[in-house]
């Protein structure tokens, strides 16, 4: 009977229960500390849990607002394509979901996640914009709610309809090496078009769509009662706000939706389509990136350069927001700012 493990002693246990202990302690300091992606990352080593949806926590950010802050990374094997903010609204009739996420699974993997906090139903779906990351979750909280409207502006359902639903579908699951298999595309099917007010459950929703800003789709939708507004990708926190599909993106338009929304008296706490949830101080900086990104790239276009030239000495530039994550793809972010730049002058 030698190769029977041998139980552990009291001695050896206590040793484990206080190295957990110690993880446990430096874990919380951690992540009390650093309100970014790299805090699910430390996560992710110290516990060896993926970086999936299911192992980052549903933080409640007001009365009725709960939103669960994925990693800043691109689609991947390991994240399964988790990367956005699925966010909730507890109303007296149920919950409003805004941007279930970036799959099925992402979609299901938060209704676990508001079971704990009340057993009540799904009563409305909310798409910010048409982005992969932000609807295709919808399925996953239709499979369980079919009778739910999805509400999404009516250009979102129109590119979505026209093909662009399955070509992020394809985008998502190649990237993700398959996550996607099971995933099958609910394109919205209540259109807005900006200026509603709705009332679901006793709270009140402003609706605002601001023409072209990250894309021509966007909504903000304004959470009345609890001074909230979910920014969908027209604010991102410490990422580079255009580093996702730059060419759907008009930089002055983001610009102004972001003062807009700043400007407006009734909202105090802003929920951005990626990171952490800001204020309007914080707003502030990414409208100060985008007047930067263009004063800079304008500057060299007025001494003739092209885009892929000027690369090097509009990073230089924009020093100051180099820690923000992905950066490094400032590059392809330039040659659509430049593209505008180039629009305005002709
Ligand atoms: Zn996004």
């Amino acid at each position: 009977m030698g190769n029977e493990p041998r139980p552990f002693s009291q001695e050896r246990i206590k040793q484990m229960h206080k190295a957990n202990l110690v993880k446990l302690a430096l874990l919380l300091l951690f992540n009390s500390f650093f309100h970014s992606s790299a805090s699910a990352q430390f996560l992710g080593g110290l516990t060896d849990l993926p970086p999936t949806i299911e192992n980052y926590p549903l933080q409640r950010l007001s009365e009725r607002v709960y939103v669960v802050i994925g990693p800043h990374d691109w689609p991947n094997k390991q994240t399964k394509g988790f990367m956005n903010n699925p966010a909730a609204i507890l109303t007296d009739a149920g919950f409003v979901i805004v941007d279930p996420g970036s799959s099925a699974d992402v979609g299901r993997g938060f209704l676990e996640k508001l079971k704990c906090v009340s057993d009540k139903p799904v009563v409305a779906v909310f798409n910010t914009h048409l982005h992969g990351d932000h609807f295709l979750g919808n399925q996953g909280i239709r499979d369980a709610y079919p009778k739910a409207p999805i509400y999404a502006h009516q250009r979102t359902i129109d590119r979505l309809r026209s093909g662009e639903a399955q070509e992020w579908h394809d985008r998502f699951n190649g990237m993700t090496q398959g996550a996607l298999a099971n995933t099958r595309i609910a394109i919205p099917d209540k259109a807005l078009k900006g200026g509603e007010t709705m009332q679901i459950g006793g709270i009140t929703l402003k609706i605002h769509h601001p023409g072209h800003a990250h894309s021509d789709t966007d909504l903000m939708i304004e959470v009345v009662e609890d001074k909230l507004m979910f920014m969908g990708d027209i604010s991102m926190n410490k990422f580079m706000p255009y580093s996702a599909m730059p060419q759907d993106a008009s930089f002055k338009g983001t610009a102004s939706a972001l003062r807009a929304a700043i400007d407006n008296t009734g909202v105090e706490t802003y929920v951005p389509g990626h990171g952490y949830p800001e204020d309007k101080k914080s707003m502030a900086i990414q409208i100060n990136f985008t007047e930067d990104l263009l004063a800079s790239v304008k500057k060299y276009f007025l001494q003739g350069m092209q885009a892929h030239e000027m690369t090097a000495r509009v990073e230089k530039d924009m020093e100051a927001y180099r820690t923000w994550d992905h950066f490094d793809e400032l590059g392809k972010v330039i040659a659509h700012a430049y593209v505008e730049v180039e629009d305005e002058h002709f």
